[in-house]
């Protein structure tokens, strides 16, 4: 028998009435103001609202029409451990992926040591279920290291546990590599998902090879760097009918190539992060290093690819890639700086402030594309429904707050939205049966 994929600390099973929530799930349908009741973890009643009264025992949340939604599932985050502590750990990511509203999140390997084996999955297992606030599942490597020479364990990590594979941060550049690991694949099952670029074209660039990069003076990384390998794995994927996930794609020829694959029937799903969809590289002129990420924020052609993409489905889900780094590592000249920004806790916001609220894509879409993730991992999809495990969020629409304000849940701070005007604030999340958010300012009538 396989171990559970997603591990978490001890939760307290929640008794809640929720009263008077608008309740939006693209999936059952739902999109009304209700009133909800969980008993001991299970969403147990929707009726209309005031029709439920408060049992005893149980928590009274007032409502007020504010929005409840199935909590988000992000399948991309850098946890940072092992070995990366002073950037983040499984309990500070998982605080701040809790106060995004997330119950789940996929950690990535390349920590130090990256995740390539099987005894220290065993490790990092034992850790979140005592230190993880939300569900996380891990994604080992593909290769040892990291390196591209040799295929990991696959079938004793997929025992141990293992969500899937990828060797993200680095692209597995050789082809017969990713193929042996395409069939071992089907051995042992488990996604395989994978961050495109090549690093012949992608060497010494710090941002988007266009008109910035040649204002500025910074070496560029050009798009055809992630779009050539896209489509080289979408052709491997289809020649061994295998099930491959491509990881923050950035530019419309990485979207083409998808749209491609998918008309051919191949088994290749996608994820965009919130950066990509929001921020292009005139936002780098400023040479602000939260700017800084890999694949870099492209133009505004291909930001719009990845709007039309999320909205068609070609894109499959979002998923923020959140990537925290220390002050001190991010306050050194934009070539120096590491790549990444966080994203747990504004995702949703963000998404909605730019997309949502100018009427760019519905809301009921954003809320199934920040769920969609884990289905696309074989993991079950947070649904408010009878019956189901409480994974909820509620969230206030109308809250405009700046990013970063009072500070961030996550050790580190190096977000690309900071600073903004937000709207849209996540008030509580639950995850599992257990509430693991609460906004500071929100009050709940006691128990
Ligand atoms: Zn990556
Ligand atoms: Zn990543």
């Amino acid at each position: 028998m396989a171990a559970e994929p997603l591990v978490h600390g001890s939760l307290q099973a929640a008794d809640l009435l929720l009263r008077d929530v608008h309740v939006l799930d693209p999936r059952s349908g739902i999109d009304a103001r209700r009133d909800v009741r969980v008993r001991e973890g299970q969403l147990a009643e929707l009726a209309e609202p005031g029709a439920l009264s408060q049992e005893p025992n149980e928590e009274l949340v007032e409502g007020r029409g504010n929005h409840l939604m199935p909590a988000f599932f992000d399948p991309h985050v850098h946890l940072r451990t092992p070995g990366q502590e002073h950037k983040e750990d499984l309990d500070t990511g998982t605080r701040a992926a809790a106060a995004g509203g997330y119950a789940g999140v996929l950690a990535m390997p390349n920590t130090d040591p990256v995740l390539d084996s099987a005894p220290l999955l065993r490790s990092l297992r034992d850790t979140a279920a005592r230190e993880a606030r939300i569900a996380v599942g891990f994604v080992p490597a593909i290769t040892r290291g990291l390196e591209g020479e040799q295929l990991t364990e696959m079938a004793e990590l997929r025992q141990q546990g293992a969500v899937g594979f990828t060797d993200d941060g680095r692209p597995v550049t050789s082809a017969g590599m990713l193929r042996k690991a395409l069939q071992y694949q089907r051995l042992c099952g488990g996604v395989i998902a994978l961050h495109e670029e090549d690093p012949t074209l992608s060497r010494g660039g710090a941002m988007h090879e266009g008109a910035v990069s040649a204002a500025l003076g910074i070496g560029g990384i050009p798009t055809i760097s992630e779009s050539t390998m896209v489509a080289r794995d979408a052709a491997l994927a289809g020649y061994e009918d295998a099930r491959v996930h491509f990881q923050h794609l950035s530019c419309v020829a990485s979207v083409q190539a998808v749209a491609a694959a998918k008309a051919q029937g191949f088994r290749v799903s996608t994820e965009a992060s919130p950066h990509h969809l929001l921020l292009t590289e005139e936002d780098v002129r400023g040479m602000d290093t939260r700017m800084k990420m890999n694949p870099p924020l492209a133009t505004e052609a291909d930001r719009q690819a990845l709007i039309a993409g999320l909205r068609s489905g070609t894109i499959d889900c979002v998923a923020t890639d959140h990537a925290p780094h220390a002050r001190e590592e991010k306050e050194v000249p934009f070539e120096q700086a590491p790549m990444g920004t966080t994203g747990l806790e504004t995702a949703f916001a963000a998404l909605y402030t730019g997309l949502v609220l100018p009427g760019i894509i519905e809301l009921g879409l954003l809320v199934e594309r920040l769920t969609a993730g884990a289905a696309l991992f074989d993991l079950p999809t947070h649904t408010i429904a009878p019956g189901e495990p409480a994974n909820l969020t509620l969230i206030d629409l109308d809250a405009e707050w700046v990013a970063g304000e009072r500070g961030w849940e996550s050790r580190s701070e190096n977000c690309c939205f900071a600073g903004r005007k937000l709207r849209g604030k996540v008030l509580m999340t639950v995850c599992e049966g257990g509430v693991v958010y609460r906004e500071r300012a929100f009050s709940v009538v006691g128990a």
